[in-house]
């Protein structure tokens, strides 16, 4: 279907993936600009916001929210970063829709946050240990949330 494999359809972000839903997936990101840097994706590929159906468009800011305040919680940001480039000109690298969600802390920011957050390919990708690690603490921290994970459209811990 597409020409180039897409890397969120293939299977290789099911390690990744700390909570989902049948229509948005959170993945931590394989080259954290910071710790706790994740990645929000719907479940079916598509490009533009555009693309998605109204289901899966009306359970994004909901379920964003909740990865915002899980990731925040979880890595002691005092704010959050909330970013989503679509087009090659805008800097989309991954052509499947994604959300960038990024806690933050007074200070962090580098010179030219943006261009480092778009210069994911000369990160160094985390260990599968280290991804392993990260995504066994958002699990957790989300299944201590039973009250917050347990409402429709809210993600619930992966099994
Ligand atoms: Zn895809």
């Amino acid at each position: 279907m597409h020409a180039n494999p897409c890397p969120f359809c293939a299977g290789e972000i099911a390690p990744a993936t700390f909570a989902e839903t049948l229509q948005l997936r959170a993945i931590y990101n394989r080259a954290p600009l910071v710790p706790g840097h994740c990645l929000i994706i719907p479940q079916l590929h598509v490009t533009t916001l555009s693309q998605l159906s109204s289901i899966e468009a009306s359970a994004l800011v909901p379920f964003a929210a909740r990865i915002a305040e899980l990731v925040m919680a979880v890595y002691g940001g005092t704010g959050v970063d909330l970013s989503l480039q679509q087009g090659q000109s805008a800097g989309q690298t991954v052509s499947h829709l994604h959300l960038h969600v990024i806690p933050r802390h007074e200070g962090d920011v580098m010179a030219d946050w943006h261009s480092e957050l778009l210069d994911s390919e000369h990160r160094p990708p985390l260990r599968s240990e280290d991804m392993a690690r990260e995504v066994a603490r958002l699990r957790r921290a989300l299944a201590m949330w039973p009250e917050r994970t347990s409402a429709p459209g809210i993600p619930g811990a992966l099994e």
